[in-house]
């Protein structure tokens, strides 16, 4: 009897090891799945989005979670007529940079005001692509296993160039860890096959602090955004495993990159508005009235 019993408490020792390798390793699981907790959370993290604003984005979880379990919201804008261009918007790849999101917020509200005449463009709207980042406390430009998600992208010679640039350029900093592989974490995989997906003809993204706006892509098939509002361009350089240097190079995707001044204060209303219409016009020039060929595996953005 004492044999099966011990036989029984050994099968439910190895049964519980089971059930602990698939949880979380921090902590019980976050209730950030539906909008409203997901809301909840992030308004109270950003006061400058209201809770009552985050629920009429009337953002969908897409079918991936973050590393913690909580849902990566996405905003989708159709456009009425077919083959309209189509439009990638991402904020908050980094937690730490809340402008980040919070922009992307306010673009959300914009495009779905009743009276919204701007370009005709297919958009999905993507403002936190690392809420876990946002979401630990203090917020973290990682995500929860200590990644940079900039610098997860499959771009060219990954795993040769984006250790050793940690390594050897940044001294191994730990916000800037590119993982172990690329898109090793469930919010960079999502984002690469996103992008795989939809095949969006401009990506926008958008970061903190650096006060310019950056450009990755192909130079033939659009024009070089010289400013949007008082981000003026200075094409930084490009990180291996970044998104711009993914999308732009890798994919030849336009990648459109605003480094907002600040990471916690929101630029004026002024400025916002001065960004969101140069934003619009550099959209429609480029994607409208001038659409490009030879970009874009040679689709174009007139379909
Ligand atoms: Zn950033």
């Amino acid at each position: 009897m004492q044999r099966y019993l011990s036989i029984f408490f050994l099968i439910l020792v190895a049964f519980s090891e089971v059930i602990h390798a698939e949880q979380p390793a921090a902590e019980a699981t976050p209730p950030e799945r539906d909008p409203q907790s997901w809301c909840a959370s992030v308004t109270r993290v950003i006061p400058q989005i209201k809770p009552k604003t985050c629920m009429a984005s009337a953002l969908r979880p897409v079918t991936t979670r973050s590393v913690m379990g909580r849902s990566i919201m996405l905003r989708e804008f159709r456009a009425p007529q077919m083959n309209a261009p189509l439009v990638l918007v991402i904020g908050g790849i980094h937690g730490d940079e809340l402008t980040s999101v919070s922009i992307v917020f306010r673009w959300i509200e914009l495009l779905q005001q009743p009276g919204y005449d701007g370009p005709p463009f297919h958009w999905r709207v993507v403002p936190l692509l690392n809420p876990d980042g946002l979401l630990a406390r203090p917020p973290t430009r990682v995500n929860a296993r200590g990644v940079d998600l900039n610098r997860n992208f499959p771009t060219h010679n990954w795993l040769s160039e984006a250790p050793r640039h940690w390594k050897e350029t940044t001294r191994k900093d730990p916000r800037r860890f590119p993982g172990t592989a690329p898109t090793s974490e469930p919010e960079s995989r999502w984002l690469h096959d996103e992008i795989a997906r939809f095949r969006p003809d401009v990506i926008v993204s958008v970061h903190a602090p650096f006060d310019v706006l950056d450009f990755d892509g192909p130079t033939n098939a659009v024009e070089v955004p010289a400013r949007f509002g008082r981000l003026r361009l200075n094409r930084i350089g490009v990180d291996p495993g970044s998104l711009g240097n993914f999308g732009g190079r890798k994919e030849g995707i336009p990648v459109v990159t605003l480094e907002l001044p600040h990471a916690l204060e929101m630029p004026n209303e002024e400025e916002l508005a001065h960004v969101w219409r140069d934003m619009q016009d550099w959209l429609k020039v480029n994607l409208v009235e001038r659409p490009y060929a030879s970009a874009n595996g040679g689709r174009g953005p007139v379909r």
